[in-house]
């Protein structure tokens, strides 16, 4: 699919090199170079802060409305307030790497190659976003969690964190050096790029990806914010004892609970080994009592998940907390700086999360737990204030959004479709009303069988397969908003499902996406990376 940008970047604006250029590309020719608006128009090209974080869970963000209530988040509700936020973003795959490299593509995995977070490599010389931006005269850095294994490719400066980097004191690669940081991780990404934005050359704009770790796994909170929740006892979801009646063998069958899967690390029973003296004497004067209640009275059967999904909230949330406080950070600067007003800040994690839904932690299914990112985003003067979306829009659609903000031409093969006009406020008529998913990573980490669908804003039409499976799955959002029932094959949806099943190949055919998934999409199973075990 092409979308030509015709609406931001008139005719009567391109120079002759632009109009050939987009002349090459009507006719299908490659486009190597970018395609800028003219230089009267440079000036308001909008900076660009893309604020990004790791498996965050939208209903730990109060402005989405959670009933739990789980944390007050101030800093992500004025982004909400200020500008509009999105309740149905959706990811292509629901894992890291290949959210990341769909954000930087605008493809999905099939075609930007990265399948899993097992053997999938980034091939950094295919086309992505900062590339394009870079070449229409914007300054571009990622501080942060990259976590597509080869080194980033299209950044200025880049200063990320190894793999899956670490907490407390991590190890960072400074444009290919590595360097040493004491401190906590979500605190010096923003130092970092704070000051990255400090040196930046003013006359032009810039994009800034802030990526943080947090709140992944074992989801390790500052110091500052262990018991900041006052040994709260938090409500429990309303599916946490989930027995998976009423769908099939993949949703029974996975590795990814809370009461299985959780191990003593991720529920602090053993510290991280990372803390320096000093920190480990504030972990342990918080941890310790606690963990010897918690030895002493040796909880067992529901007791012990409900013990254990606690201790999750206030971890998890407390990681949280310090990336609220970041996001205040950087609002603080661009008002500081003067450069809120033409700057277009973006929040949002790579997936969604469960915290307790089905008894789960972690992310991969089709669901509306791990399939929703949170989205919200301020543009001073284009966004109403406090404006709440509700259209099916996806990281897909990223690439081609910043494309579109910077006056760069879109690249023919990305798939996705520039925001802009939903931001203003102006939502084509011809916006999707359906979107393609596609999970592979199986059997490792947390055995969760690889499935397509289709998603509606009411229907989930998925398909599981895999080595011992083949099964098909129908879920009605509106009569069953937590997804426990297929009616796959129920005859009061003969016609939906109908419908749907057109749909889904009609998409996989838009999508280009194979009859059968190449060798190696599911991952390997690489020896010291197999499912964790239960040790608690
Ligand atoms: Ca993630």
């Amino acid at each position: 699919m092409v979308f030509w940008t015709v609406r931001t970047m008139p005719f009567a604006n391109l120079s002759l090199r632009s109009l050939l250029l987009l002349t090459f590309a009507a006719c299908g020719l490659a486009v190597a170079l970018p395609v800028s608006r003219a230089p009267a128009a440079d000036a308001r090209r909008p900076n660009i802060v893309f604020i990004f974080s790791d498996d965050h869970a939208w209903q730990s963000i109060s402005a989405y409305g959670e009933k739990r209530k789980l944390l007050d988040t101030p800093n992500f509700d004025s982004l909400a307030a200020e500008g509009m936020r999105f309740n149905r973003c959706l990811v292509t795959n629901s894992i890291c790497g290949p959210s990341r490299a769909t954000i930087l593509t605008g493809k999905y995995s099939h075609l930007n190659g990265f399948f899993n977070n097992s053997n999938s490599r980034f091939d950094g010389s295919q086309t992505t976003f900062p590339k394009l931006l870079r070449g229409a005269g914007y300054q571009t850095a990622i501080v942060g969690k990259w976590h597509l294994v080869s080194e980033p490719t299209g950044f200025d400066y880049w200063h990320i964190l190894p793999g899956q980097g670490v907490y407390y004191n991590p190890t960072m690669i400074d444009n290919g050096r590595r360097v040493e940081h004491q401190g906590y991780v979500t605190d010096l990404i923003t130092d970092l790029s704070l000051a990255w934005l400090k040196q930046r050359d003013p006359a032009k704009p810039f994009l800034l990806m802030c990526q943080h770790k947090a709140p992944h796994r074992e989801w390790e909170p500052a110091l500052r914010h262990l018991g900041h929740d006052h040994d709260r006892v938090y409500a429990e979801p309303a599916t946490f004892f989930d027995d998976y009646a009423g769908r099939g063998l993949a949703e029974r069958d996975q590795q990814m609970t809370i009461e299985h899967t959780m191990n003593a690390k991720d529920l602090k029973l053993t510290p991280p080994p990372q803390l320096n003296a000093e920190q480990r004497t504030a972990w342990d004067a918080y941890y310790e009592p606690r963990n010897e209640k918690f030895r002493q009275s040796k909880p067992r059967g529901r007791d012990l998940v409900r013990w254990r999904y606690q201790r999750y909230m206030h971890d998890y949330l407390g990681c949280v907390k310090a990336v609220n406080e970041s996001v205040g950070r950087v609002l603080k600067f661009l008002d500081a700086e003067g450069l809120a007003d033409n700057t277009i800040v973006i929040y949002c994690s790579d997936q969604g999360f469960y915290l307790g839904e089905h008894g789960w932690f972690d992310k991969r299914w089709i669901f509306e737990e791990s399939l929703r990112t949170p989205l919200l985003v301020r543009w001073p003067g284009k966004i109403k204030p406090g404006s709440v979306n509700h259209e099916l829009v996806s990281n897909l659609d990223f690439a081609q959004t910043f494309l579109d903000l910077a006056g760069a031409a879109p690249a023919p093969e990305m798939q996705g479709r520039s925001l802009v006009p939903v931001f203003e406020g102006h939502t084509p008529a011809d916006w999707r009303k359906s979107f393609y998913y596609h999970y592979y990573e199986y059997p490792t980490p947390h055995h969760v069988r690889p499935h397509y669908g289709v998603v509606t804003d009411r229907h989930k039409l998925v398909h599981f397969y895999g080595p011992d499976t083949d099964y098909w799955e129908l879920f009605d959002l509106i009569d069953d908003p937590h997804e426990l029932r297929s009616v796959f094959g129920d005859p009061r949806y003969g016609d939906t499902q109908k419908t749907l099943a057109a749909e889904l190949t009609r998409l996989r055919q838009e999508l280009k996406v194979p009859e059968h998934d190449p060798p190696g999409a599911s991952g390997q199973r690489v020896e010291g990376r197999g499912a964790e075990k239960t040790t608690q």
